[in-house]
């Protein structure tokens, strides 16, 4: 907690009807890791009679490919997952728009205009060069200097001149000068300085394309997610998504940031772990109910690791039951997963 009167997110109980969301980046295929996370994500809203939606976040033209979109959608159908509104489209959706961000430039370009027009954003004609060499915290990345911003005080004319010049500008939130706070279903009570969640933070990069904390914040929003269940390496997002919202006036959903899966060596699973892709556990002979009965035992609520369907763990499923802390695959879990007498 800051002195300077931090804000307070945290609010009574939502009375909306439950919707949890799965929310992949079609930047490479699944992996196990994903896997326990959308399944948890699934679990949460499904266990309280929740809708489920599948938003495709394929904001990056240069890493989004259409090809790990379709499948996605199809490992998640192989695991045995389901949603009510998805990229498919259909009108499983009524009002809810598009369930693919690079068919919502539109909205994010509404939203931002709104931000815009309220004084609460500001062009950044920096270069990353300039950002790397402002930035006291280089883990702040591109996202946005901690250090202040010089372009947060230019005047119109120099904006002016600068766009007259041919200069390309994100576009950066006039963040508040105080700590964001929220409670954290599962990490508790949270406090990011300013410093901590990396400042004015972009909306926007300069060359166009719409950030991922804006849309993120947009979409949930929106599409009135209530619960977002994710891997607790998205926690720092977390503020700077709730700061977008208070100033659209959006309700913001309630977070779980989930312990995540590590290799045996104690690295974050990532897109790099191949062998770990659902796609390669699926070549190697892996059933989707031994994949879920594994990954309801890493959550405690399948001891033994019975293969099993989602839908057999709904009633199950309970937050208290989840480990504390990050959990490592080993070998010979995933030798178990792929041998055929599995189940
Ligand atoms: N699309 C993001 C990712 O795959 C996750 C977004 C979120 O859950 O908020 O990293």
């Amino acid at each position: 907690m800051s002195d300077s009167g931090p804000s307070e997110e945290t609010r009574a109980p939502d009375a909306r009807p439950v919707v949890g969301r799965l929310a992949p980046s079609p930047t490479g295929l699944l992996h196990l890791g994903n896997a326990w996370a959308f399944l948890l994500a699934w679990l949460s809203a499904r266990s309280k009679g929740g809708r489920v939606l599948l938003r495709m976040e394929d904001l990056d033209p240069q890493r989004s490919r259409p090809a790990f979109a379709a499948a996605i959608v199809d490992d998640l159908h192989w695991l045995g997952l389901d949603w009510d509104a998805g990229p498919e489209g259909g009108d499983a959706a009524p009002g809810l728009g598009p369930m693919v961000q690079s068919q919502r430039g539109h909205i994010y370009a509404g939203a931002m205009a709104r931000l815009e027009s309220a004084g609460l954003t500001y062009p950044c004609f920096c270069s990353r060069k300039e950002l790397r060499q402002l930035a006291s915290a280089p883990h702040a990345g591109e996202e946005g200097p901690v250090a202040p911003d010089p372009c947060r005080s230019l005047t119109a004319a120099e904006r002016q001149r600068l766009f007259a010049d041919g200069r390309h500008a994100a576009l950066r939130l006039r963040s508040p000068d105080e700590a964001v706070c929220f409670s954290d279903m599962f990490q508790g009570p949270q406090a990011f300085s300013p410093e901590a969640f990396g400042g004015d933070f972009a909306l926007r990069r300069s060359d166009g394309v719409v950030a991922y904390q804006l849309a993120v914040a947009v979409d949930d929003g929106l599409m009135d997610v209530t619960e977002v269940v994710r891997g607790r390496d998205l926690l720092p997002s977390t503020p700077r998504q709730l700061l977008v919202m208070r100033f659209l006036g959006l309700t913001p959903p309630t977070y779980a940031h989930i312990p995540l899966l590590l290799d045996s060596e104690g690295e974050r699973l990532a897109k790099r772990h191949a062998s770990l892709s659902l796609a390669a556990l699926r070549a190697a002979g892996a059933r989707p109910e031994a994949v879920v009965g594994y990954l309801g035992r890493l959550a405690g609520i399948n001891p033994g690791g019975r293969p099993v369907r989602p839908r057999e763990l709904v009633g199950r499923f309970s937050p208290a039951a989840l480990p504390r802390g990050d959990l490592r695959v080993m070998e010979e879990d995933m030798a178990r997963l792929m041998s055929p007498n599995d189940g």
